[in-house]
């Protein structure tokens, strides 16, 4: 039942999202894992929501039966799904099958943890890091992908399938923890084999296209270098393509810039080929004659409106160069947009009538690409009005109040060295001595306490009018009284006030920030069930009011020692946000620094004598590409130096940083020159420390002792030789005692347990080395 070779279609989309307009997906599941449903109806809902989602992207102009509608469910994630594909399960969860190993390998059960979680190319979502040693099985495993195909086209669809592509699978991969020095990267020819059968399966079913995603190709920041992949990949689809019972391959590379392997890639015989033109570039002197060039034209990654008279000139260029055809889609796959701009509606009516007309989320961006597809078939004057609607729409966005503020922009032109710069640190190191009286090895945590059911509650209530802005405060500070009380009970030595007033670290200074919108409805899934709702980064930054002061404040009061002061910083701000497109990101960076540069300063006039601003997406923004690494930890390094260094030697800046793999930003962590950095180190071991010591970074660090993203209470004992093992590495008198990360996932019971021993082991180790207490 093989189809005839039908070409490309000339208008797709990489992926769509998968959590459903009404986060169907994410509901199901949880009622799944709470088992208020059976895996029936599970299956069901999986089910619905596909078929609504193939449904809707046919009433946004997609072809139903030429193979545009690429189609990708998955139930967790598309790495897992991959996982299960090839069989590589870890012999961890042998005696497993069906659904009960899928949630086991992402989740865990009763008796295995699950596979680690690190986050897809520079995007704030997370995989599942396939572990593969010299023995993981890797063989076609699975056919999922073909009934799925089979059942959509008795639903009325002929789809693309999408599969990660076996070069990516394989550089994402870990080795096997059981031999830890192991290349995954050295399995692809079994890997290829197993693809070849998936693919011969699709065929068999009459798949006329398969997708393969390669992204890996556009990054510098795995094991391999891009060049060094794109080489790899080149004898890989070699050899994909010379199978004959296979569907065409669409060979993508998304998120970035992969045109060193475009070249080869057009010659090794797939069908057609995606270039990525929002983060790389067309391939400009290779022979395409073989290949239709997908055009990624649209941007997948942010959520502006296009530029369609710019993209016009993008697809012209592409017409110029010699593919045998040219056809448009999205630069990466939208999972990393919101639904639709139709869900939203913003309480404040410009801004309300001017963000519907600005941005694009998922659908908006599937118009967009059947727009330029028209122009690219039919001539481009038959969208002159969609481009001149568009550009109409640019002009009145940069004219829009608000989008440049000439007193913000004449702040950050205005800013030299200077005003990053501290006294040198061993100056501020004696004066926060002086000043704060800690014992050796000082224990603190990294900001928020378990947000309890009541807090989520309080602040829904609030949010329905229910509960007065003055209960709502109440009821906060009843909850930051507790904290601190049960801080000093604990015997810590730094405290914090524990975040409850904060929905999240992002969104809650978003909401107190000029220039930024929050939406009702713009979720993204971020893994798994778990979605987050970035904010619109609109216009230019400012802080019209204090935003952390009166509660850190009331806090402080409330005892002797001293409370952290907790901001979130710039680079993190931009990451989890919806950042503008017209602006460069340094700039924004900077307006963001400025704002925080004066909450800092109003902190530490109302006596904070320390003030602690996290950075965790440092690495996750660090550019796919080397080259471009530089200029990102210069205006990265410099926006939190400026938010920084308004402040006197003896006030004492923390920053926070997780989400390990620290390696490539190593001099940037010494270059935010805080005088504190508590950094993620308990899964590795503490590695982290005499790594940073020998990249001779020499102030105080704080590596995290407890793993606070499982529910389990570590020992006194462990602790105590994890904080033995950072004091053999750094000077004991720089050295801090801290959790990972923050509490607010855990539940108290752990917290209380796992502080206790958290101190217990701290007074343990300065009884052993004779260190004051
Ligand atoms: N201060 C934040 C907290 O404790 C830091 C969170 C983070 O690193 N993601 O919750
Ligand atoms: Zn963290």
């Amino acid at each position: 039942m093989s189809a005839a070779p039908a070409q490309f279609p000339t208008a797709t989309i990489l992926a769509y999202p998968r959590i459903g307009r009404g986060r169907e997906l994410k509901r199901a599941l949880e009622a799944r894992w709470a088992g208020r449903i059976t895996e029936a109806e599970l299956t069901q809902a999986a089910n619905d929501l596909r078929k609504a989602n193939l449904a809707r992207l046919v009433e946004l102009g997609l072809n139903p039966t030429d193979a545009s509608l690429a189609d990708a469910p998955s139930l967790y994630d598309h790495v897992l799904d991959a996982t299960i594909l090839l069989g590589a399960i870890p012999p961890r969860f042998d005696g497993r099958t069906g659904l009960d190993l899928y949630f086991a390998l992402a989740r865990g059960d009763d008796k295995v943890g699950p596979e680690e979680m690190t986050k897809w190319f520079d995007t704030n979502y997370h995989y599942l890091v396939p572990e593969i040693g010299p023995d993981t099985p890797l063989r076609f495993a699975d056919d999922t992908v073909t009934r799925r195909f089979i059942d959509a086209r008795e639903w009325g669809y002929v789809t693309r399938p999408v599969l990660v592509g076996p070069v990516t699978y394989l550089a994402l991969a870990k080795a096997d923890p059981a031999t830890p020095d192991f290349d995954p990267l050295t399995r692809i020819d079994e890997a290829v084999a197993a693809y070849e059968e998936a693919l011969a399966s699709l065929h068999a079913a009459g798949a006329p296209w398969v997708q393969l995603d390669e992204p890996a190709l556009t990054s510098d920041n795995l094991s391999r270098t891009r060049v060094e992949l794109g080489e790899l990949a080149a004898r890989v689809y070699e050899r994909l393509a010379a199978a004959t019972e296979r569907p065409q391959i669409l060979l993508t590379t998304p998120y970035g810039d992969a045109s060193h392997a475009l070249p080869a890639l057009a010659k090794t015989g797939v069908e057609a080929l995606h270039v990525d033109t929002l983060r790389g570039s067309l391939p400009e002197g290779a022979d395409l004659s073989g290949v239709t060039l997908v055009v990624g034209a649209v941007d997948g990654r942010y959520i502006w409106r296009a530029d369609l008279a710019e993209l016009r000139e993008i697809l012209k260029r592409a017409q110029s160069l010699g593919a045998a055809r040219v056809t448009v889609a999205t630069s990466n796959s939208l999972q990393h947009v919101p639904h639709d701009t139709a869900l939203e509606t913003w309480d404040d009516a410009t801004l309300d009538e001017n963000l519907h007309a600005w941005l694009a989320f998922a659908d908006q961006k599937v118009v967009e690409v059947v727009a330029l597809a028209r122009g690219v078939d039919q001539g481009w004057e038959v969208i002159d009005a969609e481009v001149a609607e568009a550009t109409r729409i640019l002009e009145e966005r940069a004219a829009a109040p608000g989008v440049v503020r000439p007193e913000v922009r004449s702040r950050t032109a205005a800013l030299t060295d200077a005003d990053r710069t501290r006294e040198p640190y061993l100056e501020r190191e004696a004066a926060q001595t002086e000043r704060l009286h800690l014992p050796a090895l000082p224990t603190t945590t990294i900001g928020s306490f378990p947000q309890t059911t009541e807090i989520r509650k309080a602040r829904a209530a609030n949010a329905r009018g229910e509960l007065s802005d003055a209960d709502y405060e109440a009821r906060m500070r009843e909850e930051i009284a507790s904290v601190i009380t049960l801080q000093e009970e604990l015997g810590l030595d730094m405290l914090v006030h524990g975040e409850a007033e904060r929905n999240d670290m992002v969104q809650y200074f978003a909401e107190l920030l000029d220039g930024f919108a929050a939406t009702r409805n713009g979720w993204v899934q971020s893994y798994g069930s778990r979605c987050t709702r970035p904010s619109v980064l609109w216009g230019d930054v400012s802080r019209p009011a204090p935003m952390t002061v009166g509660w850190t404040s009331y806090a402080q009061s409330l005892s002797d020692k001293p409370v952290k002061g907790m901001l979130t910083g710039p680079v993190t701000i931009i990451a989890w946000s919806f950042p503008r497109n017209d602006l460069a990101l340094g700039e924004i960076a900077d307006q963001i620094g400025l704002a925080l540069r004066d909450e800092v300063s109003d902190l530490e006039a109302a006596g904070i004598a320390a003030i602690q601003v996290d950075e965790p997406a440092l690495r996750e923004l660090l550019p796919l590409d080397a080259d471009r690494h530089a200029d990102y930890l210069n205006w990265s390094v410099g926006s939190f130096r400026l938010a920084t260094s308004s402040v006197r030697p003896d006030t004492q800046i923390h920053t926070h940083l997780c989400y390990s793999e620290f390696g490539q930003i190593i001099d940037a962590i010494k270059g935010l020159d805080a005088d504190v950095t508590s950094i993620e180190a308990a899964r590795s071991k503490m590695e982290v420390v005499p790594e940073l010591a020998e990249a001779g970074f020499d102030h105080g660090i704080g590596p995290g002792v407890w793993d606070i993203h499982a529910p389990r209470v570590p020992g006194t004992e462990e602790l105590a030789e994890l904080i033995g093992l950072a004091a053999d590495a750094v000077p004991v008198s720089r050295l801090w005692v801290n959790p990972d990360c923050g509490l607010k996932t855990r539940g108290y019971e752990e917290t209380k347990a796992s502080l206790d021993n958290l101190v217990s082991a701290t007074r343990q180790v300065r009884a052993q080395r004779g260190l004051e207490s």
